[in-house]
């Protein structure tokens, strides 16, 4: 059993105890979007297993991720018509993540999106 975490707000998304637009989901990882995009069709894909930095997440749940990660983006270049994207994943405090459950941003991008380069996004 994946470890989970009572408080933890994407915990609850997992259990579905609050709701999410969901885009995928396979035995360790989820998928949805996120609640404010910064661009149409911003989502997050994210481990099963609790765990706030990367190196906190069993390798047989990241193994998962970046195969789920590339069906997400399949999925926004077939429904939305992106193109381009940044894949942004921060760990801490001083690396700007907000969110203390371990979560890849899928950021599609377009021209004049006004969103800045890769590492100035967030
Ligand atoms: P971080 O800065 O931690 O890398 O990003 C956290 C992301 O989670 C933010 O883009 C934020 O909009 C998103 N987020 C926070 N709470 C919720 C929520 O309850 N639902 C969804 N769908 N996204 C959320
Ligand atoms: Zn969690």
């Amino acid at each position: 059993m994946a470890a989970a975490a009572a408080n933890c707000i994407f915990c609850k998304i997992i259990r579905k105890e609050i709701p999410s637009l969901k885009l995928l989901e396979t035995e360790k990882v989820y998928a949805f979007l996120d609640i404010g995009p910064l661009s149409e069709g911003h989502a997050l894909v994210i481990p099963k297993h609790h765990g706030e930095f990367l190196h906190d997440i069993p390798a047989d749940s990241l193994a998962e991720i970046l195969p789920a990660t590339k069906q997400v983006v399949e999925a926004l270049r077939k429904g939305t018509g992106m193109t381009d994207y940044n894949i942004l994943q921060n760990n801490g405090k001083a690396a700007h993540q907000f969110v203390p459950h371990v979560h890849f941003h899928i950021i599609p991008r377009r021209g004049s999106d006004g969103l800045g380069v890769g590492w100035d996004i967030k």
